[in-house]
């Protein structure tokens, strides 16, 4: 048995009910990872319970408990953050939202209304039963609805409707210290008062609980392509990338991989990769409520990939091949990740996109080395796998990502577009953040969280 003192607990269990608090360790263990690769995640603390509150006034007197009795709370949605963010790295509390999963969906608005324990796999599902649309799709349909805003998650259909932030209208949170803030409404607009929920969107656990939010949802696009267009040049896929993208053409996603990756990816699933041409690929999604858009934008696609010397594009309207697609593409990261040591979440501006892979293959020279590159180019977010190579120390491994880093902002990119910092980043925040960030951070926290017990040792680094 691994756990707290008994009188946290019992306090713990007169908040939730004895059913609701975990102790056994064997019934703990699947709370204390989540999906950080092997080489960069952190190791969870051993004394550690987990509570499952039914309700938000049950998290505001599970937080009131911890603080009482000062001990960390760390909150976990799927457990499919890729920065180490929910692991309990200190004796604490993990609460886990999985029994507030209800979604409620407004047609008439447009609005959803989800509990933050719920998937984003039942979200989307909800909203196709009422002819409607979720489109953020970041690859793991596990993850929930706390988390994705908590991360302020993107993923690949980001491109036309934005990530997480662009979808929350309105936020309910229990602060640190227990009180329950609401924020925002069903509105498009709201322009009263300060924005407290984007202060909470991308807080990474360490700010509030997410409770609830109201989502905006859109209609469900009734006519939808996915387009796969190989090239034998990476230049001209990029070439080709940055002419649809700079024409004023908004996909709903607009990816890039190579073969050996997406093949990797479709062997791990068992599938094929359908397209037998060439090296490198974009693949481009749409969605448009008329048949003759979406017709128009398949011709324009297809003109501006031949003009830019591609091969034979692939595109389909089927909804099962395009669902296949999205999958293999989606798997890419769990297609590497036995063999990852760290997965970079590196993002430049649009149009160094090229350079930035261009830096990408200098590096894989000079070390003789393969770094797997793929993701989100409509949004300049380009993940890079360093892979657990053979005769490599972790200090050679860390240079790598580091070189990595190095390029990204060379190029006037970031280090994170959208995983953030978690525990696995934190130790660049300093180095690249400043010092008056870490210390506005530290105030922040300190006037929202004055016991330092959510996610303590998350974001922002130690004095
Ligand atoms: C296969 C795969 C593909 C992925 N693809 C993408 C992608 O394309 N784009 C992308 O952005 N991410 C991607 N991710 C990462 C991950 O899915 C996101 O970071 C997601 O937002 C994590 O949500 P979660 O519910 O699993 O959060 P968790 O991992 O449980 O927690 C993540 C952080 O959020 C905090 N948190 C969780 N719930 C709450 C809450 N209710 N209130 C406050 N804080 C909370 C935790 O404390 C922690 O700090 C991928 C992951 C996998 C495994």
């Amino acid at each position: 048995m691994s756990a707290l003192p008994q009188h946290i607990i019992s306090d713990l269990k007169a908040v939730v009910g004895d059913q609701w608090v975990v102790v056994e360790k064997r019934a703990i263990e699947r709370y204390l990872y989540d999906e950080t690769a092997y080489g960069v995640r952190p190791q969870p603390a051993a004394e550690v319970v987990v509570v499952k509150p039914g309700s938000t006034e049950e998290v505001a007197e599970v937080l009131k408990v911890a603080n009482k009795h000062k001990v960390p709370v760390y909150v976990r949605g799927g457990g499919t953050g890729l920065v180490g963010g929910a692991i309990p790295t200190k004796p604490g509390i993990v609460v886990t939202l999985e029994r507030m999963d209800r979604v409620v969906i407004d047609s008439e608005n447009m609005v959803a209304e989800a509990e933050a324990g719920a998937t984003l796999g039942k979200l989307i599902e909800e909203a196709e039963k009422h002819n409607l649309m979720f489109p953020a799709h970041p690859g793991d349909e596990g993850a929930s609805i706390g988390g994705l805003i908590a991360c302020n998650a993107g993923g690949s259909r980001a491109v036309k409707t934005g990530v997480m932030r662009n979808y929350v209208l309105g936020l309910e949170v229990v602060l640190p210290t227990g009180e329950v803030l609401k924020l925002g409404a069903k509105t498009i607009k709201n322009n009263f008062g300060y924005n407290l929920a984007h202060l909470l969107i991308g807080s990474e656990g360490i700010l509030g609980v997410i409770t609830r939010a109201y989502l905006r949802l859109y209609p469900k696009w009734s006519y939808a392509a996915t387009v796969v267009i190989p090239f034998d040049s990476r230049v001209n896929a990029f070439r080709v990338a940055k002419k649809l993208l700079f024409s004023g053409f908004i996909p709903l996603a607009l990816e890039y991989f190579d073969r050996r990756v997406i093949e990797n990816s479709a062997k791990y699933l068992g599938l094929q990769w359908p397209i037998k041409e060439g090296e490198y690929f974009l693949m481009v999604m749409l969605a448009e409520p008329l048949e003759d858009v979406l017709f128009l934008e398949l011709e324009y696609i297809d003109r501006v990939a031949r003009e830019e010397g591609s091969l034979e594009p692939f595109a389909t309207q089927r909804e099962d091949e395009q669902k296949t697609l999205l999958k293999i593409r989606s798997e890419i990261f769990s297609s590497l990740k036995s063999e990852t040591f760290d997965i970079l979440d590196t993002t430049v501006p649009l149009g160094n996109v090229d350079r930035f892979i261009e830096k990408i293959i200098d590096i894989e020279r000079r070390y003789g080395i393969w770094l797997p590159v793929y993701g989100h180019v409509g949004d300049g977010n380009v993940h890079v796998h360093v892979l657990n190579y053979q005769g490599f120390s972790k200090d050679q491994l860390e240079k790598i990502a580091e070189d990595v880093y190095d390029a990204a902002l060379m190029l006037g990119g970031v280090i994170t577009g959208e995983h953030g910092i978690g525990y696995a980043r934190k130790k660049y925040v300093k180095k690249l953040l400043g010092s008056a960030w870490v210390e506005t951070m530290r105030k922040l926290k300190a006037a929202l969280d004055p016991n330092n017990i959510l996610n303590p040792d998350k974001v922002i680094p130690e004095e």
